[in-house]
């Protein structure tokens, strides 16, 4: 017997003969449904490295703590460029 395969979606089994209910949709998902659900997953979130390192520095400091200092940051630098060479 071959190995057991499983929806990569719901988990319910492959490739199992059930009579009148609709064929496996591929190898991997039990059905159409099953394969647009898995498909439209959380995008992976980037989170910036500053980040973390801003909150490693400033504990209890929140996301808009982060921003406000980006703000701040890049508001210095276009000063700099501005009144510098
Ligand atoms: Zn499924």
């Amino acid at each position: 017997m071959m190995d057991k395969k499983y929806c990569l979606n719901c988990g319910s089994l492959l490739g199992v003969d059930c009579g009148d209910a609709e064929p496996d949709y591929s190898e991997h998902y039990c059905s159409k449904g099953c394969y647009k659900e898995d498909e439209k997953e959380i995008p992976q979130v980037e989170i910036p490295l500053d980040l973390a390192t801003f909150i490693k520095n400033n504990p209890g400091a929140n996301f808009n703590d982060y921003l406000e200092e980006k703000i701040v940051q890049r508001f210095i630098k276009e000063n700099e460029k501005e009144s510098g060479e």
